[in-house]
């Protein structure tokens, strides 16, 4: 069973899936950071993104290694431990440039699949639910608004002693989410058959327990 759990940037979708996976004893796979391994390689090897030579022989290079369990993500590129790396501000200002461009995305979408057939997964990421897994049983798509997903990010990059402000988070939201929902190769939009869920005014364990509430109601009513 698969459950697609999209949506922006800072929209309380990671801690969510996390725990919804946990909750249900699933496998939870984070696509974001595969997206981001990405990055952090083009970045390490100095690629031009405008050289398809380049990024085909850097992706045929790459060797991803993700581990699926609830608690954290850890992703080992190329046998180098990144999962710290990969959530610099350098990778996270290109992510959406990096993430854009096709070959990148079959490549990615490829494993997503990959790994999705062999198990029951929480899928969080932008296009799972339309692009990777338009089959999948359950599909979310979590919002909230600009103000309460600037204070996470901030929360989240103060553990990591960066200090920004919200106004200057606030901007780099709105920058990512118009790269991220305006390009030409699955663009991150909610699917038609998704239920919404905005988080701005739910704690962690208010949202978690819609989804997992939705999931088994509707599963138990399929099985009887
Ligand atoms: O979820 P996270 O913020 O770590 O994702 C980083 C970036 O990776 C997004 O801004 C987006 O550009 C890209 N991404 C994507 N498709 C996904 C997941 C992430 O394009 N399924």
């Amino acid at each position: 069973m698969i459950i697609a759990i999209d949506g922006p940037a800072a929209s309380g979708k990671s801690t969510t899936a996390r725990l919804v996976a946990k909750g249900l004893d699933f496998t939870y796979l984070d696509t974001g950071a595969m997206y981001r391994a990405v990055t952090f390689a083009v970045i390490e090897q100095a690629v031009n993104l405008n050289d398809k030579t380049q990024l085909h022989t850097l992706l045929t290079g790459i060797e991803l290694e993700l581990s699926t369990r609830a608690e954290q993500t850890e992703i080992v590129l190329n046998g180098n431990d990144v999962s710290e790396k990969i959530r610099s501000v350098k990778v996270t200002g290109m992510v959406s440039a990096v993430s854009a461009e096709p070959a990148v995305r079959k490549a990615m979408v490829a494993l997503q699949r990959r790994i999705g057939a062999k198990q029951n997964c929480v899928i969080e990421g932008r296009d799972i639910g339309t692009v990777v897994f338009p089959d999948a049983e359950f599909k979310f798509y979590i919002v909230a608004d600009y103000a309460t997903r600037a204070a996470r990010r901030q929360k989240d990059l103060e553990k990591q002693s960066e200090h920004r402000s919200l106004k200057d988070l606030i901007e780099d939201l709105k920058i990512r989410d118009i790269k991220d929902s305006t390009r030409t190769h699955s663009p991150l939009r909610q699917a038609a058959d998704a239920i919404i869920i905005d988080t701005s005014n739910l704690t962690i364990k208010e949202q978690v327990t819609l989804i997992v509430d939705q999931v088994k109601r509707r599963h138990n009513k399929v099985k009887k």
